[in-house]
């Protein structure tokens, strides 16, 4: 035994060779070190226990082989791109909305380069890093100012925080809502310091519930929609509209957290209607927040809009510096939003509008590409076939709707396992998400963002 630990090199002796040295010329001495003694405490873990050297030390070839490979696995990066063939197009699990060309262009840019974020190009002078932004919003929803920070959650606290700390709001029992990722009405309400004022019940409320609550220390109504899940049969909420009036004649302003908020009306396209903020601000809501990268398509970011004398306030409260978006995130979103400007070419240039509105005939002829090119690598145990599917937007929008998709599911027969079939899906290079229903693999093609790019990694398998 003594005389296997002889047998390690030492990490000196190892940098010091031609090809330790070569190392050290591509990947610095430090990380050379590091993973020279990575090596040797295995060996010696290896000894100790099992009383055997580990193959890699059997050769100096085979030691620098697996030196060289650690040090280039350590510089991949592990947030890994995949295909989604879940069905499930804005999936908050796989990153959300996919950018649109021209956003991913003008972040690129941002990245590369200064830019003109804090300053007026004509004045010559400092200027507001939400004030693009806000012009292109106020034109797209009609509201008069706007405000940008890292994500809705980020929106909804900054709200709470700047207006109702040590105060009350008001909102209905049946909106009460916890998303994904621990964000729960309630917990974010305490984290700004604001009591909340439940009304209602959790399937009816009406506007005297709210009417009755208001009392001198009321910051706002507050309205959240119900994203996630919805409740049906025997219900009753009050509208925005409604709200809006009783905010007004009480001097309150009315918030509504609208989730995923779209800037179109789904409906021409065919697909679930889903509130908008131009309707919201019609109604006379004095702040609404929304997400960049659920319906909007675009990036990370959460948007409030409304009065300009609140906003105003949001923008001079501490927590926005908190909270506040980089150059990167505030170009992508600035060239996410212009595509607005041109709504006809939206469902081609809007990545996630063009994957929600690809027509079904369009679905089946790459699913039955991807169906001929799956039978070639799989074995016989596994029975393939194009079914219909049921796809979802995702990312709380809609959980009811379910739009019409076409999958390839792959069965198993004999001795075919589908757990080793997911495990070989998952290990490719650009690994495959697909989603396990009825016994069997489904690869729905609703969500496939790039088709050529999935048959290449098909071809790996
Ligand atoms: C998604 C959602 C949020 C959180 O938005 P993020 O952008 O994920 O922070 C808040 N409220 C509602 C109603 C939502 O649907």
């Amino acid at each position: 035994m003594t005389n296997l630990y002889q047998q390690l090199p030492s990490v000196d002796k190892l940098l010091k060779m031609p090809q330790g040295e070569q190392l050290v010329a591509q990947f610095g001495h430090s990380a050379c070190v590091a993973i020279c003694r990575e090596l040797l405490q295995i060996g010696r873990d290896l000894i100790k226990n099992q009383q055997k050297l580990p193959h890699f030390f059997s050769s100096t070839e085979l030691t620098f082989a697996e030196l060289n490979s650690r040090l280039q696995i350590q510089q991949q990066v592990q947030i890994k791109s995949v295909h989604n063939l879940t069905g499930t197009v804005l999936h908050t699990n796989l990153g959300r909305a996919l950018w649109p060309q021209s956003a991913q262009q003008a972040a690129l840019s941002a990245m590369q380069d200064n830019v003109a974020l804090e300053y007026d190009l004509e004045e010559g002078k400092r200027s507001h890093r939400d004030n693009y932004i806000s012009e292109l919003l106020c034109r797209l929803t009609g509201a008069e100012a706007a405000c940008i920070v890292n994500n809705n959650a980020a929106a909804v606290l900054l709200m709470l925080a700047t207006f109702a700390k040590d105060r009350e709001v008001i909102i209905s029992r049946g909106e009460l809502i916890e998303i994904g990722g621990a964000f729960r009405i309630p917990d974010i309400m305490a984290q700004a310091g604001c009591h909340l004022v439940e009304v209602g019940t959790t399937n009816r409320t009406h506007l005297k519930d709210y009417q009755r609550a208001i009392n001198e220390n009321t910051a706002f109504l507050m309205k959240v929609h119900s994203s996630n899940y919805q409740i049906c049969g025997f219900t009753a909420a009050v509208n925005e509209d409604e709200l809006a009036i009783l905010g007004k004649e009480n001097g309150i302003p009315v918030i509504s957290d609208l989730g995923s908020g779209a800037l179109i009306d789904l409906r021409q396209y065919g697909l679930p209607y889903e509130p908008t903020v131009q309707e919201k601000i019609l109604q006379g809501v004095d702040l609404v927040s929304f997400s960049g990268d659920k319906l909007l398509g675009g990036v990370q970011a959460g948007i409030i809009v409304g009065k300009k004398a609140l906003i105003d306030q949001l923008q001079a409260h501490p927590l926005k510096r908190v909270l506040r978006c980089d150059k990167v995130i505030l170009a992508g979103l600035e060239a996410t939003l212009r595509l607005y400007l041109q709504p006809e070419k939206l469902s081609e240039k809007l990545t996630t509008l063009h994957l929600l509105t690809q027509p079904i005939e369009q679905l089946q002829q790459y699913a039955t590409q991807l169906k001929i090119s799956l039978e070639k690598r799989l074995s016989s145990d596994f029975s393939l076939q194009l079914e219909e599917s049921l796809a979802q937007i995702g990312s709380g929008s809609q959980p009811m709707a379910k739009i019409p998709s076409i999958a390839v599911t792959i069965a198993p027969k004999n001795s075919g396992k589908l757990t080793a079939l997911l495990a070989q899906f998952k290990g490719l290079p650009k690994p495959i998400i697909g989603r396990i229903e009825q016994d069997k693999i489904w690869l729905d093609l609703r969500s496939v963002a790039n088709m050529e790019d999935l048959l290449t990694t098909v071809e790996k398998l």
